[in-house]
């Protein structure tokens, strides 16, 4: 379906924000989108994208200062960047993770919980879209997963 992007991504914050305001975590998104923006995608879907890449934030995130930042950015593409500052993931690892059952460090990992698929069904959620999906981190920083959207282009946009 085409999405007002916009409209989609204030839903999914609220949605975040009243899930997650429990556990006192701070959940700041700005954006540059026009109000106008579409998207052809399935909501549902990128939603659950969303969701699973904040589950890991949250998960992994500073314990003393539960902040994350989700960051959208209009330009050739919808660019999407949920940003945490957590515990890092070291460079060789960062394309590995979003393989299925891939987990850092199972030891570490095991009181945390998960099977690691959360960011496998993302990546295919995403490519199913024609977007693409990465991972940007810093040790001991925190961790950024970004991926793209493909907007509508407007060619009849004079006669709304
Ligand atoms: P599931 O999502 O199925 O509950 P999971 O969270 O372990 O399990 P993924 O979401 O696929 O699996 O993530 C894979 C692994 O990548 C995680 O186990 C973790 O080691 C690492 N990882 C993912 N996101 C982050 C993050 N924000 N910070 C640090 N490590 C991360
Ligand atoms: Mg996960």
């Amino acid at each position: 379906d085409e999405i007002h992007i916009y409209r989609f991504m204030e839903d999914c914050i609220n949605e975040l924000r009243l899930e997650y305001s429990k556990q006192n975590i701070i959940i700041n998104y700005n954006n540059n989108i026009n109000f106008n923006t579409k998207v052809i995608m399935d909501s549902q879907k990128i939603k659950r994208v969303i969701f699973n890449i904040v589950q890991n934030a949250i998960k992994f995130m500073n314990k003393d200062e539960k902040v994350l930042m989700i960051e959208l950015r209009e330009e050739e593409k919808i660019n999407i960047r949920i940003k945490d500052n957590g515990i890092g993931i070291e460079k060789e690892q960062l394309s590995l993770i979003f393989d299925k059952f891939y987990r850092v460090d199972e030891a570490r990992n095991t009181k945390a919980g998960g099977t690691g698929l959360g960011l496998a069904i993302a990546k295919q959620i995403v490519e199913a879209h024609k977007g693409e999906i990465w991972a940007e981190s810093v040790l001991e920083e925190g961790t950024s997963i970004c991926f793209t959207l493909s907007k509508v282009v407007n060619e009849g946009e004079s006669h709304e």
